[in-house]
Parts: C-alpha cells; structure tokens; sequence
C-alpha cells in the first residue's frame, strides 16, 4: 500500500515531468555543464580544441557558421552542439549532422526551448516519438513537408527559422502545443490535417 507522503511525491513527479518546470531544469542542468565537459574533452582531444577555437571558448557563441564549421564540438547560444553522422536532434544538447546547415542548427535549437516549454515527458511523447517515427502524412517525399509537422513547425518558430510553412501550418503548431502540454490524449491531435489546399509547388515535395 502507498503511504499518503508516497502519493504525494508521486503526484509532485508527475506534475514536473508534464509541465515547463522538469523541461527547463532538464535543459539548465545540460548548459551547466556542458561547458565543463567541453573544456575537458578539449584537453585530450586536438580536434575539440580548435573546434573551440573557433567560437573563442565562447559557450554562448552566436555565429552560425563557425558552429558549422567545428569538426566536433560546439557550442550555440549556451547549448552544446555535437557533430556527428545521421539525423540530427535535440535533447539537453544539440546533435547536428556533418552536412546540415543554419537554418537547421536554429531549428534544433527551437527544439530545445521547446522541451523547456513543455516539460520532459511532453516533449518525449508529443514531439521526440512522432520526429523519431516521422509520424503521420509529413514526410519528406509525403504530401506536406515533414517540417510542416506541427511538432516541427514550432521548434522552426522557437528557433527562428522558418522553412516556408503556410499560416495554417503554423497556427496547428500553436494549438498543438497549446493542446499537448497540458492533455496527453491531445497527442493524438496530430492526426488532423490541415484543410487548405496546398499550392500545387507544395505538393511536389
Ligand atoms: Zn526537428
């Protein structure tokens, strides 16, 4: 039998994790450090320090390009940004692909400010799983854009980077989040699609 002090630490758990607070500590903890990480690996590793170099040592570096060009390790505006091979993604930090450029690294970016925004679990079920999964009609080779996604669209709009999605897109990436962050069911939202017809340049994506 739970005890009425487990309930209620259960029931504090809970409310953390699907509100900004677990979100924003989440991402705080990951700034903090980071940084120290960074400098250690910059001990060891010649291709991180000049990474590093590059942005000064700067941590809160906002210069795209020099992001772009680190062979490793980054850091972009207080978040670490790690290069690597495959999908890029964002969790406490940012992994960006060797090939990407700055209007993905903004992107990625977005989805921080969205995981502090929503919360940890939040962001787990309402945005990582259906990115990971690409779930529903936006895909790249689909019928709308996979960042018309409205997951998507407002980590474009947190971040700064708009890749061309319609007001329609951009107001269902509202009400998704509006919805999401405080009703689980309303994850199934997604499955609504927008009802404008989309210009035919749209379609051939
Ligand atoms: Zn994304």
């Amino acid at each position: 039998m739970m005890t009425g002090s487990a309930i209620l630490i259960l029931t504090v758990i809970l409310i953390m994790l699907f509100t900004p607070l677990s979100g924003t500590a989440f991402q705080f903890l990951f700034y903090l450090l980071s940084y120290p990480f960074a400098l250690a690996a910059s001990l060891f590793s010649k291709t991180v320090r000049e990474d590093l170099k590059l942005i000064r040592f700067d941590p809160f570096n906002r210069d795209e390009e020099k992001v772009l060009k680190a062979r490793k390790l980054s850091f972009f505006k207080g978040a670490a940004v790690l290069r690597m091979r495959g999908r890029s993604g964002a969790f406490g930090v940012i992994l960006l692909d060797r090939f990407e450029n700055a209007s993905a690294l903004r992107h990625e970016r977005g989805h921080l400010r969205q995981l502090m925004l929503m919360g940890v679990a939040t962001f787990l079920i309402t945005v990582a799983l259906p990115s990971a999964l690409i779930l529903g009609p936006y895909d790249k080779r689909g019928r709308f854009g996979y960042y018309d996604a409205p997951w998507e669209a407002l980590a474009d709009m947190l971040g700064g980077t708009l890749h061309a999605q319609t007001a329609e897109f951009i107001k269902n990436a509202r009400t998704y989040y509006l919805l999401g962050h405080l009703i689980i069911p309303a994850f199934f939202w997604w499955r609504r699609k927008p009802r404008r017809k989309l210009r035919p340049d749209r379609r051939k994506r």
